[in-house]
């Protein structure tokens, strides 16, 4: 499934590790590495339906390609430790009742990089306005702002979740769709997905009604068979990509075009 999906979308310049995490949990995730984890959860519930799985498989991909990378745990902390500081600023810039004014504040490298032109409208959001006088201001009244900020923070993370997911939802229907597989695979993997009781509890997707919905305007819109019919020729061109276990042994490794070796590659390279 990730050859014809990485040939078919021309993904295949890198290798693609992929990974079947031995729990009985249904989500699936992607990391940095190229990395496309799928829980045996799901692939039980699905077993046999190759297209509804290839569309999880195309929508993890998505995450890789659209770089939708997770805050890690420091770049939070370090989030909210500017927050805490920006509170601590407004607090006194109240106090003093100083004119606030736009400014626009940095909110730190780490989150400019995770959520790039988005990074203006979210820190302006989040941080408000600042003023660099110094007086002394109640603990309670900077814990306030404190506890303000972060629900704001923790709200615009969520709806950023929750945009990606629409987004990967898209990107990995084409990608399957491009590859060959069937249209509705992607729905059968969707009411799989909403059929289960933690799917309830998961508030950082959207509702499963709503990405179904989603699905299907786009279906409309970008027919499977002429996406496959666009790509039909680069798959009949092009030789199945070869795959090896990872070096760690944890995760299959399925090579980019360039193939498997460096080794033979040197040697395709210089004759002798
Ligand atoms: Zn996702």
């Amino acid at each position: 499934m990730v050859d014809r999906i990485a040939r078919a979308n021309k993904l295949d310049e890198k290798s693609w590790q992929i990974v079947i995490v031995p729990e009985y949990n249904l989500n699936a995730f992607a990391t940095n590495i190229n990395l496309i984890a799928l829980y045996n959860g799901i692939l039980e519930l699905l077993v046999g339906d190759a297209s509804a799985i290839a569309c999880l498989v195309g929508h993890e991909i998505a995450h890789h390609t659209e770089t939708h990378t997770a805050l890690t745990p420091v770049e939070k902390a370090a989030l909210i430790t500017k927050i805490e500081q920006e509170a601590q600023q407004e607090a006194l810039a109240k106090k003093q009742n100083a004119q606030t004014q736009a400014t626009g504040i940095s909110i730190g490298r780490s989150a400019a990089r995770i959520f790039g032109g988005r990074a203006g409208r979210f820190g302006s959001a989040v941080l408000g306005n600042v003023s660099s006088q110094r007086s002394k201001v109640s603990q309670e009244k900077i814990d306030k702002i404190v506890a303000q900020k972060k629900e704001e923070l923790e709200k615009t993370l969520a709806e950023e979740d929750r945009k990606r997911e629409f987004e990967a939802d898209k990107i990995g229907y084409l990608y399957s769709a491009k590859a060959g597989f069937e249209a509705e695979g992607c729905l059968r993997a969707m009411k799989v997905l909403g059929q289960t009781p933690t799917a309830e509890f998961d508030t950082t997707h959207p509702t499963i009604p709503k990405r179904i919905e989603a699905l299907k305007d786009l279906m409309l819109k970008f027919p499977a068979i002429s996406l496959a019919e666009e790509s039909r020729a680069i798959i009949s061109e092009t030789k199945p990509l070869t795959y090896d276990l990872s070096k760690d042994r944890k995760s299959l490794r399925l090579n980019s075009s360039r193939g498997g070796s460096s080794v033979d590659d040197v040697e395709r390279l210089f004759d002798n």
